[in-house]
């Protein structure tokens, strides 16, 4: 499964005292030692083995992370940076032990920019609370993954959602970054500049470093005005295959849809009983347009064409924007409806992206070993990325379920890799993924050891994820 050889027993005996009565000193209250706390530091909400860190610090400033990384390096004890725990591969999980930096207090929004389309805010903003911070500004911020994650974590994994076919991934929307570095530095990357070609872009390389690199304090991200007009429509299809041609021909027509989701039929179930909705259980596309009146109507007009070559039903449209809020909560409530059809499993959550043209393909084939494998794993998409997700419903006490799940999710990743695609398109590797990393990148792995190693010699940043070192 990926898991590290040995996960050491956490006790907080294992931390020097000085360094103990130093953080003591900095924080008060605010760093703990007590076990539930840890315990809870030290799982996402992956069904990855946890690990808890040995101590908590709740930062409320980047001099005090400043200072709890100084700390640590002088005494070469891991720095494991915490959003809202909400990754999918194991990527908190204090694996060497040492101390959980905790940045939820860091959650000020510093300055909206309206006249140019940018926000500061600090690392531990959620998604939600940046977008109700924006709703009487006219602008928004456009990444949604399904839970409501710290903005600094985003930008730690790369994250994107069902806004990327439109706006892109946290990669493209990142103007700049306050980093602190494994020695206790500080340093800005970027700025509010729209393009720059001034050195190396160091906000690219934390974006996706997973805390690896160095601890993320403030951002910077773009804004984009409100639509002035937004229709969201649900369309169901015959096969799986007619519903994935539909957004192939799509994206290569160049119509800019907002949102284009994949739901097969097993997740479309799931999600009509966990949200009480009722649409046909069959696969279907979940649609949002943005634009102008005419400009939307011209982009639904497109793409029924399409949808009806492909013998997709009438669209269902949800036009009021409660409406909408609900189509999209139901589409981000996925995983967990996932659950809800086998209480008590856990959910073994798998993302691969692949070049659009081969998505029909590396669909087909994958839902066709999961029938004959017999495993309950709903599929979702962010389809127009060419990036579709599988939830394992499984109950990780049974060695077979675990072996097929895991027999399933290799061949998955290496069908993808065969296509020029990639093992993860946005959950990111922690430590679930991370032998992936070396079949996908090769040689290039090196390169990032050494990057890893120019900024982080001793490896206590978040040791033990994305390379083995
Ligand atoms: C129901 C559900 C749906 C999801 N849907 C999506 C989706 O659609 N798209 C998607 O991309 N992801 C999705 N995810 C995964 C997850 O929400 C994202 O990976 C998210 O970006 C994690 O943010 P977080 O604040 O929870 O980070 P955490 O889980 O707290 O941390 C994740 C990683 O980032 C590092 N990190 C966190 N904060 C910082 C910081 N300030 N500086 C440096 N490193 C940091 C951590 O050390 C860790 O390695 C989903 C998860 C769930 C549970």
């Amino acid at each position: 499964m990926n898991a590290p050889d040995a996960i050491p027993p956490s006790t907080a005996s294992r931390l020097p005292a000085d360094l103990l009565a130093r953080l003591g000193a900095l924080l008060g209250e605010r760093f703990t030692l007590a076990a539930a706390v840890r315990a809870q530091h030290g799982k996402d909400e992956s069904y990855h083995a946890a690990a808890a860190p040995d101590a908590v610090a709740f930062v409320r400033s980047t001099e005090e992370v400043q200072a709890v990384v100084k700390a640590c390096a002088e005494h070469r004890v891991p720095v494991i940076a915490f959003g809202t725990g909400t990754g999918l591969e194991g990527h908190v999980a204090a694996l060497h032990g040492g101390v959980t930096i905790d940045l939820s207090q860091m959650n000020r929004v510093l300055a909206v920019h309206e006249g140019d389309l940018d926000v500061q805010i600090e690392a531990g903003v959620t998604r939600k609370q940046l977008n109700a911070h924006l709703r009487d500004s006219g602008l928004f911020f456009p990444i949604d993954p399904g839970a409501d994650a710290s903005l600094g974590g985003m930008a730690a994994t790369r994250a994107s959602g069902t806004n990327a076919v439109r706006y892109g991934t946290m990669r493209e929307n990142v103007l700049g970054l306050t980093v602190v570095l494994s020695d206790g530095s500080v340093i800005k990357t970027g700025g509010r500049a729209r393009k720059s070609a001034a050195g190396y872009d160091l906000t690219r390389v934390f974006v996706g470093s997973e805390g690896t690199l160095g601890v993320i304090t403030e951002v910077t991200l773009r804004l984009y005005g409100i639509p002035q007009a937004i229709s969201a429509a649900v369309c169901a299809f015959p096969t799986i295959e007619d519903a994935v041609n539909t957004v192939i021909e799509t994206i290569q027509s160049g119509i800019p849809v907002a949102r284009i989701e994949l739901v097969d039929e097993v997740q479309l179930d799931a999600i009509n009983r966990y949200s009480k909705l009722d649409y046909v259980v069959q696969p279907t596309l979940f649609f949002e347009f943005h634009g102008t009146e005419a400009g939307v109507m011209e982009q639904v007009e497109m793409v029924k064409a399409i949808t009806t070559e492909h013998g997709g039903s009438a669209f269902r449209w949800a036009m009021q924007a409660e409406d909408r809020n609900k189509l999209w909560q139901a589409r981000h409530n996925a995983y967990y409806a996932a659950l809800a059809l086998r209480p008590g499993a856990k959910g073994w959550a798998t993302d691969v992206c692949v070049p659009i043209s081969r998505l029909a393909d590396c669909i087909s084939e994958t839902k066709r070993e999961i029938r004959e494998s017999k495993m309950l794993a709903p599929l979702v998409g962010h389809v127009g990325d060419g990036n579709f997700h599988l939830t394992y419903v499984i109950d990780p006490n049974n060695p077979a379920e675990m072996e097929t799940a895991q027999r399933l999710n290799e061949r998955m990743v290496h069908r993808a890799l065969a296509m020029g695609g990639t093992c993860t398109g946005e959950h990111g590797v922690g430590y679930g993924k991370i032998d992936f990393v070396e079949a996908e990148h090769g040689p290039a792995v090196d390169a990032m050891r050494r990057i890893k190693r120019a900024f982080d010699p001793d490896n206590i940043m978040n040791p033990g994820k994305i390379l083995r070192m």
